[in-house]
């Protein structure tokens, strides 16, 4: 065997390698989310949340490259993209509402609930905006937050983070493969919907 067919044979048995650990890690969290239905709805979405501050706290600790992430309050240029969701995530929100006191701006939801990932951008820029996104750039519900929100860290310069000017694939992410097929397996076993129709959804509920 010549040296670069042992290297592409050493390659691909790597890639096989890690592909079969990832598998295991996302047949793991699908598993456990499979058995998972006892629990209350908001219960749930805050032990997974939970989950995850555990998951990004552990894989930021051990990566030097997390030094470089750039994401702080008041920059939120993602907070006006598409950001999907799980029902439970949803009641949670809505939960956290209830409890504050405070109402959703339904008109808003309705007319984004219109959009879908792809048409989200023709949106004017005021209802691009999540409905949690407060004046100040801030996350109104930062203790709620759902998931995706809590794992998109990026380490370019925040201006390029502004999908109205500059291309999505300049953005330089950093990530945890674990947090990705953690969220990956919620969205496949609870289901995957855009906010707005998913706190629509939620509200019904609560009607
Ligand atoms: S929930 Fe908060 S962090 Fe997530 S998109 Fe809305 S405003 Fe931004």
């Amino acid at each position: 065997m010549s040296d670069e067919s042992r290297d592409a044979a050493n390659r691909s048995a790597r890639d096989q390698k890690k592909e079969a650990y990832l598998r295991a890690i996302y047949d793991r969290y699908t598993g456990r989310f499979r058995g998972d239905g006892q629990q209350e709805a908001s219960a749930q979405a805050q032990e997974v949340h939970a989950e995850m501050d555990d998951l990004l706290t552990r894989d930021l600790a051990k990566d030097a490259g997390s030094e470089g992430i750039r994401c702080g309050k008041g920059c939120s240029h993602c907070c006006h993209e598409p950001v999907e969701i799980w029902p439970q995530e949803a009641a949670l929100l809505i939960d956290a509402m209830h409890e504050a006191g405070r109402e959703l701006d339904r008109e808003r939801l309705l007319r984004q609930s219109a959009s879908t990932v792809e048409n989200w951008r023709q949106q004017p820029l005021a209802d691009r905006a999540c409905v949690f996104l407060g004046a100040d750039g801030a996350c109104t519900v930062y203790e709620f937050r759902p998931n995706v929100c809590r794992k998109l860290l990026v380490v370019t310069d925040p201006v390029l983070c502004d999908a109205t000017h500059q291309q999505p694939d300049s953005v330089g992410r950093w990530f945890s493969w674990e947090a990705e097929l953690m969220e990956s397996a919620a969205l496949e076993v609870f289901g995957a919907s855009l906010m707005p129709q998913a706190l629509l959804k939620a509200l019904n509920r609560t009607d």
